[in-house]
């Protein structure tokens, strides 16, 4: 048998380690971002077209490289920055892989021009599928440019798995934002198309911190500082009655590096314990300081995972000290979101005397006499099919659907004068033919919804309301961004805009659904969702905002619904398509057959 083994050509490994170096446009932006820095630049602009699909350039004025190291930059493992292998426990840089850009020029057309501080022309290099077409000497500032075209041009398969413009623009500005909010000393500037989305002149860091969230953040700002032995921090956390609902806003930093860290995160969470809500989440910017010794960057490609030695104390210590900077700044004894004020004596009670209750008894009460009529007459009896299609899919099959009246005979067997429960604020219980119903309200009532503002988006005849005053909110300028992609979106489901400026959008209607107070949390969670809801393609952005919506407006658990409300909500609920599940594919309700529980009687 003759031998079948043979080295890969360089341009075929090129292109499978750039598989897992380059995912999309943003990780260029991020490699390349991450090199100019590593070369001490300290103006440093990107440009991208086409979400970067057609072009991504970054230019530095930083250290710029001779004419022999600008060919050798694109050889695979060939870097300046590491030359041994302890090197590695000892990274000071952003790059040290030396892969990047040997990856980015197997799958594009890259010109790349450099010239160091003491050269007097410059070095102009085009590659295309690694393969260098020409060099020239040229003139050029210091520094270095790089263009980076047509990235997957000879990967079709990857650059049609690529997403729409708006969902890789999205990744490119946050890569851009981790990076610049690592290196606030760094002026940089980010063009998309010729629109200039951020210019970000050298500042500390809470003007950093403000340049890319809003004017408004400043305010909100508590500042965090800590130094110990293990690790030095620095940062801010957002006061606890600014947490979100979403997690978008948090950034640990670990060397100037962003990273995430699930157990550190635990940390952060856990200092703010009482003050925050449910469902909400602290905004965090958090600068680590730790000797290089004492991590592992290594175990990650993309290098956004980092190992410590000692997480446990690192922890302790995060949580101490956030602990402490909300004491300091007087935020932590102010809010008490835990506590239930029914519990509270009211004032004008608390020096009176006690008396025994007075019981009132009806002796006429017999609970075994029929009731009559029930109390629900404004039940609407929904059409039978409806009915049916609660069914399909779950294994109930035994419930029988006999007539018209179905609710009447399905949800009460005996005349009983409430057909639902709440319990524990959170179910609505009914019984029916063949058992029990729990009803989970809040995901019941997000099917709902989600069905109604669809069904309001796709016909395109929402109900608006006027408001008497207009609102102005302020939003920063990605954001203003994506706001006026779905502006037509969001007309549809009723939102009529007065005006969108740089970094405010000015609001005359809303959707008969919600109230004014609730407008800027709703829109603040829509762009997170529509920001985040990345892997989900095949869901139209239309779907993904009545999700939205559905999901930020329906009834909390914990909320206390009267008889008349449950009903209208398991109606409402019935009424729908696919009433079995939430928008977000989690089951709605459930039913405990009758013979299930006389299982549970039988010894
Ligand atoms: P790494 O950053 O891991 O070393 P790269 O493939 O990203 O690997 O870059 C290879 C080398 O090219 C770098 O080590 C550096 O010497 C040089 N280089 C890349 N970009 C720049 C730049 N913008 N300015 C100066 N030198 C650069
Ligand atoms: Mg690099």
């Amino acid at each position: 048998m003759p031998d079948i083994i043979q080295l890969l050509p360089d341009h075929v490994a090129n292109q499978i380690a750039a598989g897992e170096v380059v995912q999309r446009p943003a990780s260029v932006v991020k490699e390349l971002l991450e090199n100019a820095i590593d070369a001490g630049a300290t103006t440093i602009k990107l440009i991208i077209k086409d979400a970067g699909k057609t072009l991504i350039q970054v230019i530095d004025n930083g250290e710029g490289m001779s004419q022999t190291d600008a060919r050798l930059s694109f050889e695979r493992h060939a870097t300046s920055k590491i030359k041994k292998a302890e090197d590695l426990f000892n990274i000071h840089t952003k790059g040290f892989r030396g892969e990047a850009l040997a990856s980015i020029a197997a799958i594009s057309h890259v010109d790349l021009k450099t010239k160091q501080a003491n050269q007097e022309l410059g070095t102009c290099i085009k590659i295309e599928g690694s393969t260098i077409v020409s060099q020239e000497n040229v003139s050029s500032p210091k520094g270095t440019a790089i263009a980076v075209k047509n990235l997957f041009y000879n990967i079709p398969a990857r650059r049609n798995f690529l997403k729409s413009n708006s969902i890789e623009t999205r990744h490119i500005i946050n890569e851009f934002q981790r990076v610049v909010l690592a290196h606030a000393s760094i002026a940089f500037s980010f063009f998309h198309n010729d629109n200039e989305i951020y210019n970000l002149i050298s500042s500390n860091l809470r003007q950093r911190i403000v340049a890319i969230l809003g004017k408004k953040t400043n305010e909100r700002l508590v500042p965090i500082n800590e130094v110990t032995e293990l690790v030095e921090i620095i940062g801010y956390v957002t006061r606890p009655e600014f947490a979100k609902k979403k997690r978008g806003e948090q950034f640990f930093f670990v060397n100037d590096r962003f990273i995430k860290n699930a157990y550190l995160n635990h940390a952060v969470t856990n200092a703010f314990e009482s003050l925050l809500a449910y469902g909400y989440y602290p905004t965090y910017f958090l600068y680590l300081r730790v000797p290089t010794k004492s991590i592992d960057i290594n175990i990650h490609p993309t290098k956004t995972e980092i190992k410590f030695d000692d997480e446990k104390t690192l922890y302790a210590i995060i949580r101490s000290t956030i602990k402490h900077s909300l004491g300091q700044y007087n935020v932590a004894p102010v809010l008490d979101f835990e506590r239930d004020s029914s519990m509270d004596t009211p004032y004008e009670f608390k020096n009176k005397k006690s008396e025994t209750p007075n019981v009132k008894v009806n002796p006429d009460y017999n609970p075994f006499k029929p009731v009559g009529k029930s109390s629900h007459q404004n039940y609407k009896t929904p059409p039978a099919a409806n009915w049916e299609s609660l069914y399909t899919g779950i294994d109930i099959q035994n419930i029988e659907v006999e007539s018209e009246t179905v609710i009447t005979s399905l949800f009460s067997e005996e005349n009983s004068s409430a057909k639902t429960y709440q319990i524990h604020k959170k179910y609505i219980v009914s019984s029916i033919k063949s058992g029990i119903v729990f009803i989970n309200q809040h995901l019941a009532h997000q099917r709902v919804l989600y069905e109604e503002f669809l069904e309001n988006i796709t016909v395109k005849e929402a109900m608006s309301q006027q408001l008497l005053f207009p609102i102005e909110i302020s939003f920063n300028k990605a954001d203003i961004s994506l706001i006026k992609e779905i502006k037509e979106d969001l007309e549809n489901v009723g939102f009529l805009f007065d005006k969108i400026s740089a970094e405010t959008i000015v609001i005359k209607g809303i959707p008969v659904s919600i109230t004014e107070s609730q407008i800027t949390i709703i829109l603040e969670q829509l762009l997170e969702d529509i920001k985040n809801d990345i892997p989900d393609t095949s869901f139209s952005q239309l779907d993904i905002m009545a999700k939205s919506l559905a999901k930020s407006l329906a009834i909390k658990t914990g909320t206390k619904l009267d008889l008349k409300e449950q009903e209208e909500l398991v109606n409402k609920l019935f009424l729908c398509k696919e009433p079995s599940l939430s928008p977000f594919g989690k089951t709605t309700f459930v039913t405990v057959n009758l013979g299930e529980i006389d299982n549970k009687f039988i010894s």
